[in-house]
């Protein structure tokens, strides 16, 4: 979702998206975000919300496909990078405490910032469940053996 800055008309514009995209063979899903995005000065903005995202992934321990749920708090200053030599080396220092968000001239990504604070906030521990007890031996004690007596019970009852 594209916000144009020069559309931005009110000092507290309310914004919205959902999106999903893949993160090294993982999908996550943006199932919603909700936030305001304030001005906070000349040339500054503030983007605040909440954002909800599910997760697909493996769980380390069992391998099983999971789905983790996670609700985050974004908080981060965007600025449209002003395309003049005076001030890139400013700019340049202001983006490696990576708070501030260098934008287009023009408008603002909502979601590829999104997606940025996403990925920097994602567990890196990845659970089914917290007391997930990792890969299940059970199954192969499930399965019938097939003992000869068996079979020749089998047999007996046709
Ligand atoms: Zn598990």
């Amino acid at each position: 979702m594209k916000i144009f800055y020069k559309e931005i008309d009110e000092d507290v514009t309310p914004v919205d998206t959902a999106f999903s995209f893949e993160d090294g063979g993982e999908t996550v899903d943006v199932k919603g975000f909700n936030g305001d995005l304030m001005k906070a000065g000349e040339d500054s903005y503030y983007l605040r919300g909440d954002i909800s995202v599910t997760l697909h992934c493996k769980c380390d321990r069992c391998m099983k496909p999971t789905d983790i749920d996670l609700q985050q708090k974004i908080e981060v200053s965007v600025q449209p990078e002003i395309d003049s030599s005076d001030f890139a080396d400013e700019y340049e220092m202001t983006d490696d405490d990576g708070e501030i968000y260098l934008t287009d001239p023009e408008f603002i990504d909502l979601d590829d910032i999104l997606r940025q604070e996403v990925i920097l906030q994602l567990p890196l521990k990845r659970l089914c469940s917290n007391d997930c007890a990792g890969v299940e031996h059970k199954e192969e004690k499930e399965t019938p053996t097939r003992s000869p007596l068996a079979a020749l019970e089998a047999l007996k009852n046709k």
